[in-house]
């Protein structure tokens, strides 16, 4: 079942660039709902108004997708949480929260599976066990209606072909995005920018990156896949500052914190004018499809969809400096004490 709100997928990405949204892991930990360690997204039975409301605030934001919130709710997470007879009712769910408020704003909802943890290149009886595993959850999503499927966070190329195998046999195009948690090559050895070629020549609709680096140290790599690739490229960095030193969110440092990752990123925080820049960088070098990943908030989500010359529902409520009582238009008649106490150039 296809979701008709409006143009799909394709025609989109031949329009311009596609504006995606996600982080919905992390920002419900934040926010209470998803326990940090299992990263399972018990919420989406538990707490599903609170999904509504991120969904929602990306869309007023200026998301195109609205992702359905199946990441790690697969067999093999579900069942360490002992809570495998759940499965089924997750992933129905979380598709339909995503469609509901994808249809108040023309949004495309897309499926979702990630890594398993259940896949091992040198053990060729877990091909036929992920294989299950995705064949049971994008079969539910697609009985509940989806435009497309988001394989993501795949840091083996093996696995990632398995997804969109899969898709591909429910007659669904595959966005395909690849971790980049080591310096140049998948965990089963594929270079990233030979891996995403060779999900190409498989029919992948969009290949690319997710998760793991920031804007700073992904921006070069997505650039020689958009380079080496012919389909749509996908480009979703973590809202976090990453380095030539620390490359990815999981090796950031910080002097007198022992772990960094994934509880302590809050001082690496990308600004939303970074994530803008970052927006308008990706489409230059021809980056199709423009996201965030982990660490993103509605804030930069609106900063990215403005960058790239959007007005989005919340943009009623963008920044007007100008009304502010010392920074704004009235700066002009204070005292010039408190003008140097705010920062404020004269
Ligand atoms: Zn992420």
């Amino acid at each position: 079942m296809v979701v008709g709100n409006g143009p799909g997928l394709a025609d989109r990405l031949a329009g311009g660039t596609v504006l995606g949204a996600e982080g919905y892991v992390f920002e419900l930990e934040r926010r209470g709902y998803i326990k940090a360690g299992a990263y399972v997204p018990e919420v989406v039975l538990d707490f599903p108004g609170a999904v509504t409301e991120l969904h929602r605030e990306f869309l007023r934001a200026g998301a195109d997708v609205m992702v359905a919130l199946t990441y790690y709710a697969h067999r093999e997470k579900l069942r360490q949480l002992g809570r495998e007879s759940d499965l089924e009712a997750m992933n129905r769910q979380a598709v339909r929260l995503a469609r509901a408020v994808a249809s108040e704003g023309g949004a495309l909802v897309a499926g979702n599976v990630c890594n398993t943890w259940a896949y091992d290149p040198k053990d060729p009886a877990t091909t036929a066990v992920v294989h299950a595993m995705y064949a049971e959850q994008l079969g539910w999503a697609a009985e509940e209606g989806i435009d497309f499927v988001i394989s993501e966070t795949n840091d083996y190329l093996g696995e990632a072909l398995i997804a969109l195998e899969v898709s591909q046999e429910l007659g669904l195009p595959a966005m395909v995005t690849l971790a980049t948690t080591q310096p140049a090559s998948t965990w089963d050895g594929y270079d990233y920018v030979e891996a995403c070629k060779i999900l190409a020549g498989h029919g992948a609709a969009v290949v690319g990156l997710n998760c793991d680096r920031g804007p700073a140290t992904m921006l070069p790599l997505i650039a020689r896949i958009r380079d080496q690739v012919d389909c749509a490229v996908a480009a979703q960095p973590v809202a976090y500052r990453t380095s030539e030193t620390s490359p990815t969110m999981e090796s950031l440092r910080a002097e007198g914190v022992s772990r960094v990752f994934p509880l302590a990123l809050d001082p690496f925080s990308c600004t939303r004018f970074e994530m803008a820049d970052f927006a308008v960088a990706a489409r230059d070098l021809g980056v199709d499809y423009v996201g965030i990943c982990c660490g993103a908030g509605p804030h930069q989500v609106r900063a990215m969809a403005e960058a790239l010359g959007r007005t989005a529902p919340a943009s009623k409520y963008s920044p007007s400096m100008d009304l502010h009582p010392v920074r704004g238009t009235a700066a002009a008649s204070r005292d010039p004490g408190v003008l140097d106490a705010w920062n404020v150039t004269r």
